[in-house]
């Protein structure tokens, strides 16, 4: 399970109750590994309160007291940041971001990093991580309560881990599409059958025809599906041969 691999840091936070809302946040997303970097308080019974059922990731969480030290063994960092700051860094938008660590966690440990309520993380932790990620909010008011921040992006990660499962189960999947010889002969039966009706009676039906294969591509049927559309051009062809 790779979603065990992302690890949410939380820099120095004051709120002990942010604690609780973040460990929320990961909770619904499918993330469980909480690291504090030097709380201002450990969690408290607010922390508790707002975890409501996500207590397990508050029992569970470490507490260490520097960035440094709750990255060491993480190969990929992404830092969240609510400016683009002086530091001009390498940036990803969030989708990039939740991919990017949907794809590290296939099989290693990386690490999302938030930082303080009123100043953020600082150009030391900045510079500490791989990529910054910035959540292109109302550039009026662009700055979101930690624990928002943290279901954002844990819902950007949780989206691309649920792409990779249904690509992780695809190649099952592989055989069960028709090879494009087949999609070809299926092309030359409906020209045949709508020729046969007189959908199509020019010397061009190129036009159309291009529009059917581009749907069809798009379309993407299955090998029970294209065995039903054959079926259901043959009996076309059947009854307007009988009439
Ligand atoms: N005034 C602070 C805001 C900190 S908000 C600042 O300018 O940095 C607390 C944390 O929430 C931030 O450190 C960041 O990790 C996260 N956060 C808040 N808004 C964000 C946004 N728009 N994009 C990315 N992260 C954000």
């Amino acid at each position: 399970m790779m979603l065990e691999n992302i690890r949410i840091i939380l820099v120095n936070t004051s709120h002990t109750g942010n604690i609780g809302s973040a460990a929320r946040a990961m909770k619904t997303m499918g993330l469980s590994q909480l690291v504090l970097v030097d709380p201002v308080q450990p969690p408290d019974e607010k922390s508790t309160a707002l975890a409501a059922g996500a207590n397990d990731i508050l029992a569970n969480l470490r507490i260490v007291p520097t960035l440094a030290e709750a990255i060491s063994d993480c190969s990929l960092v992404i830092g969240a940041s609510a400016r683009s700051r002086t530091l001009a860094w390498p940036m990803l938008d969030p989708r990039q971001a939740g991919q990017q660590l949907a794809d590290g966690a296939l099989n290693k440990t990386v690490a999302l990093v938030f930082g303080r309520e009123r100043t953020g993380l600082t150009n030391e932790e900045l510079q500490q991580c791989h990529y910054h990620v910035n959540i292109p909010a109302n550039p009026e008011y662009s700055s979101l309560n930690v624990a928002m921040a943290v279901q954002t992006l844990c819902y950007e990660i949780r989206m691309s881990w649920l792409a990779q499962q249904e690509t992780v189960v695809s190649p099952a999947d592989e055989n069960e599409y028709p090879p494009q010889a087949s999609m070809e002969l299926f092309y030359t039966h409906l020209e045949e059958t709508l020729r046969q009706t007189q959908f199509l009676h020019s010397d061009h039906p190129g036009h159309v025809m291009m529009r059917l294969r581009r749907m069809f591509t798009r379309l993407r049927p299955d090998n029970n599906e294209l065995n039903i559309l054959r079926g259901i051009l043959t009996s076309v062809q059947k009854s307007s041969r009988n009439s």
